[in-house]
């Protein structure tokens, strides 16, 4: 299981800089597949062979200058709730300030692992000013310039010396399907999962704990075996509330990776917002399979063309991912409840769908041959061989003479002749084109 690390410290210490310094690398690819940058707060990042999520707590503050330190300190504790390992930003240029040292007095508490980053060292003179920050009683510390990039390495180092080895891929891949039902407070997640699940609720259990076991929960409905991933349940009930799009998304970020398909709740008598579209987005991002239930529909009005209109907007919404099941349910009435957890089913398939590479290329070494990428300064792009990666979920390598020049209209048409042809519904895929 992936670890999540979160980055906290008060305002303008520098930890926006450092959260892009972690993720850059894979951002980089992610962005240019999705052609779309929504929420910059939350990335994948690998270090050393270890997969691991960044989360920039701050990023999220809002409100005004009263409640901003009561806002940092909510930040901190949910941050040490959810995340596995803790990085602490100071800034060597203000040396230990007052918020600082009350974040400090917060973090001297906890167990996990807490990393203090001293920022803004850019210069050998500035090493010894660091010393002070052993005043924080966090023990040793990190100096880093996250404006040019130097002691980042060591501090990579650092943090995954202190996350578990990768799981072997096929340990995973046997599991049965693992369903997080994620979504804004009040779209109505509780309500489904009671009513799929009925009395079995009470089996769940309450104990805290971090191992696998305890946040899987095994049901058997409707014909289908699955697991239903519920963090919240084995957390101690917060006194933070999820009232804020930060503690919704931060919430749901623990739940998603744990997950296999995402079952996002949407409440539609709300429409469909960017909190709806972040939590998507997590899970597009995490490579997880995706169907979004449009709840409450017996609250609203229906003319002959509104439930084609709805799923139309939320389609716009979830672009350039539209490939993806939308189900309009009632909890209340039951409506749907069965397909809903059919369709999850059948997403849970589609990311397991193994292509043989000798039919793959039949299919589409034919498609790229007749619809070429478009010559770019005269250069002409073949591709000669391609390929479904050997990867959890579904990944294809095209191999070709010039992958430079492969622009992203092209990719997305690739990757939508290929969603035509095989059933990748709900599923996010990645293509690469590789020099062969
Ligand atoms: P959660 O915060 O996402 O877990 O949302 P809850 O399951 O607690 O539901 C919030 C409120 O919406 C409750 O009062 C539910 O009874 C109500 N609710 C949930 N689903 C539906 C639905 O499909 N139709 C109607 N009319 N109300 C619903």
């Amino acid at each position: 299981m992936n670890s999540i690390v979160a980055i906290v410290g008060r305002p303008n210490v520098g930890k926006s800089t450092l959260f892009n310094r972690l993720v850059q690398r894979r951002e980089a690819i992610v962005d240019s597949v999705s052609g779309v940058t929504r929420d910059r707060h939350y990335g994948k990042s690998d270090w050393n062979g270890k997969d691991f999520s960044v989360i920039d707590t701050g990023g999220y503050s809002i409100g005004s200058d009263d409640i901003f330190e009561e806002e940092i300190r909510k930040q901190v504790k949910l941050a040490i709730e959810e995340a596995d390992l803790i990085v602490f930003v100071v800034n060597v240029e203000d040396g230990i300030t007052p918020m600082d040292a009350e974040v400090a007095k917060l973090l001297r508490k906890v167990k996990k692992p807490i990393f203090t980053v001293v920022n803004k060292v850019d210069n050998a003179m500035r090493e010894p000013d660091a010393v002070e920050f052993y005043n924080l009683g966090l023990g040793e510390y990190f100096t880093i310039a996250s404006i040019n990039g130097s002691g980042t390495g060591e501090l990579l180092d650092a943090l995954v010396a202190e996350m578990p080895e990768p799981e072997p891929l096929d340990l995973e891949a046997e599991a049965l399907p693992r369903f997080a039902v994620v979504g804004r407070p009040n779209a109505g997640k509780s309500s489904f999962i009671n009513a799929l699940i009925g009395e079995e609720r009470n089996i769940v259990t309450d104990i805290a704990g971090t191992t696998r076991d305890s946040i899987d929960t095994k049901y058997n409905r409707f014909g289908f075996d699955f697991n239903l991933v519920d963090t919240a349940g084995i957390r101690k009930k917060s006194r933070v509330k999820e009232d804020l799009e930060f503690y919704s998304v931060m919430r749901a970020v623990r739940t998603i990776e744990y997950s296999d398909v995402v079952i996002l709740v949407v409440d539609a008598t709300r429409g469909f917002e960017g909190q709806d579209q972040n939590i998507f987005w997590l899970a597009e991002k995490n490579r997880k399979g995706v169907v979004i239930l449009i709840n409450k529909w017996d609250l609203v009005e229906k003319e002959t063309n509104t439930m084609r209109d709805f799923e139309a907007m939320v389609r716009k919404q979830i672009q350039p991912f539209t490939d993806v099941p939308i189900i309009f349910t009632s909890v209340l009435t039951k409506q749907r409840i069965f397909k809903a957890i059919e369709t999850a089913v059948e997403v849970f398939e589609n990311r397991k769908t193994k292509i043989s590479t000798s039919k793959f290329n039949d299919t589409m070494l034919e498609i790229v041959k007749t619809y070429p990428p478009p010559a770019t300064k005269g250069k002409y792009v073949k591709i000669k061989y391609c390929m479904q990666l050997p990867t959890l979920t579904p990944q294809f390598a095209f191999f070709c003479n010039l992958p430079q020049y492969v622009r992203d209209p092209y990719r997305r048409f690739v990757e939508n002749k290929l969603r035509e042809i095989y059933n990748f519904s709900g599923v996010p895929i990645t293509i690469y084109f590789r020099q062969k």
